[in-house]
């Protein structure tokens, strides 16, 4: 009788667990919910305390400094006994549960497949990804033209087809599209590649095919992310270019995503290619140094919004940020998460060293973009100097202080320590450099214009990268 009784709690702890996650993906999104909540497991209750088994102590530091209270909210909504949350860290927990975890995958999925509604699809746009958040710049200004273009007058080009590398937001603007789109009465079907071949996989496993014609044929907007997904699977790609051609014959909106140009695709028809190509075919391609840092600037405020709290990040460390990771912005955002977690959990406002530090692991698998030689050379060619003079002995002011001033950026926009800067400087000791970066500090607190000065070295120093 035991055994069955606990076995019950369990499973009701599970479903309460289950409303309360997906209540946090309602409200935070999909992104939020991946990165924090989907993979944590409620254990037991016990003496009103609720345990939550998370995968590290930083999961669960940043759980606790942003969610927790929400949690507990929503969890004595549905049960009241609870009055506390703990956490325990299982490190191996999620490798020994693997297939486990791809169980459950699987289940979100078959309940959309399930749903009856025509426009099924579009629950899984992420309604946090909007215009309005995405900010623009010159590598992604055409894509974002094109894009709204198309949510204003649909047809006006016809598939889109937007591509690019990894983490560029190319999924941010499908989300945007739809989003838009959502706010009309047009019938919106937005959905990866992946879960189109599933659904149709699905439909043919259980003779359902004809409905699953009809609900994509029916569409008003369709709306492919990840589309390369379906290289080298043949059917899939059958269905798919059946479904393009009959929605392109009724005038009916495509809009596709891919990592990569429609001819660079490999193992997919020619004839798809082809039409894929048909309309308009634009690319996102890597951000340049202003559109990071804007991108950090304005997830910062969305932070201080979302959490009434201020994001105790400084400037200094958003260039240093946007200076180091360039290839993705998903990575570059959840560098900045980690920052902002570990200043709030420490509750203190991290110094560029202290972030240096939290990113260390990160730091170390990367080569360091700026070089102490490249802020060298460019320093020498704002002032005018010859290299040999600039790194002699002499210690004429015309001189030192342009050497001061390298000394300082090198400080400042590389990983390098104190004593390796000063051995670049042919092998100065680790105190002059530390006294040109207050001597520089000191000058463009006092002068404007030297301030200006140091900041345009440096922005050219980013730029050349
Ligand atoms: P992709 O689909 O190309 O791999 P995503 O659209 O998922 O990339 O973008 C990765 C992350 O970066 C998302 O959190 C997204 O919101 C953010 N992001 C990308 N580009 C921008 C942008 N221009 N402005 C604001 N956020 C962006
Ligand atoms: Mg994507």
């Amino acid at each position: 009788m035991k055994i069955t009784s606990a076995l019950e709690n369990n499973d009701d702890l599970k479903k309460n667990w289950s409303e309360v996650q997906n209540k946090l993906k309602e409200i935070y999104g999909l992104d939020v919910f991946k990165s924090w909540i989907q993979n944590v497991e409620a254990k037991e209750i016990q003496q009103n305390s609720l345990t939550l088994i998370v995968k590290t102590r930083f999961v669960r530091d940043w759980i606790v400094s942003h969610y927790a209270d929400k949690i507990l909210d929503f969890f004595q909504k549905l049960d009241s006994s609870v009055t506390r949350i703990q956490f325990e860290i299982h490190e191996s927990f999620y490798a020994d549960k693997k297939i486990q975890t791809n169980v459950v995958d699987f289940t979100t999925g078959s309940q959309v497949l399930d749903s009856k509604d025509a426009g099924y699809a579009t629950n899984r746009l992420d309604h946090r990804l909007t215009f309005s958040n995405f900010v623009v710049g010159e590598s992604n200004q055409l894509a974002f033209s094109a894009a709204k273009r198309v949510s204003e007058t649909l047809g006006h080009y016809n598939p889109l087809f937007i591509y690019g590398s990894v983490g560029l937001g190319k999924t941010h603007i499908l989300n945007a599209i739809g989003n838009e789109l959502k706010k009309t009465d047009k019938k919106i079907i937005y959905l990866s590649a992946e879960r189109f071949m599933y659904q149709f996989v699905k439909s043919i496993k259980n003779k359902d095919t004809q409905k699953f014609k009809d609900v994509f044929r029916n569409a008003d907007v369709l709306i492919v992310d990840d589309i390369q997904f379906i290289s080298g699977k043949e059917v899939t790609q059958e269905e798919f270019f059946y479904t393009f051609n009959s929605l392109v014959e009724n005038q009916s909106q495509v809009i596709i995503s891919c990592d990569r140009a429609p001819n660079d695709l490999d193992r997919i028809q020619d004839r798809i290619k082809s039409r894929l190509s048909g309309g308009l075919v634009i690319d996102i391609q890597n951000p340049d140094i202003a559109l990071r840092l804007q991108i950090l600037k304005n997830r910062c405020k969305t932070e201080e919004t979302y959490f009434g709290k201020e994001v105790l990040v400084n400037d200094d460390i958003l260039s240093f940020i946007a200076n180091e990771f360039k290839s993705s912005i998903r990575d570059m955002l959840g560098v900045l998460n980690r920052v902002i977690a570990s200043s709030r959990i420490q509750n203190k406002v991290p110094t560029l060293q202290d972030a240096k530090v939290i990113l260390k692991d990160l730091l170390n698998n990367m080569q360091s973009v700026v070089t102490v030689e490249d802020i060298q050379k460019i320093v020498v060619n704002y002032y005018n100097l010859p290299m040999s003079d600039f790194l002699s002995s002499r210690r004429s002011r015309h001189i030192a202080r342009p050497r001061q001033v390298a000394m300082y950026l090198a400080k400042k926009l590389t990983t390098k320590s104190l004593p390796d800067i000063g051995r670049k400087f042919t092998g100065r000791d680790h105190t002059t450099v530390i006294h040109a970066i207050k001597k520089i500090e000191e000058m463009m607190a006092a002068d404007k214009k030297f301030e200006y000065e140091v900041q345009d070295i440096s922005n050219k120093i980013l730029k050349s990268n």
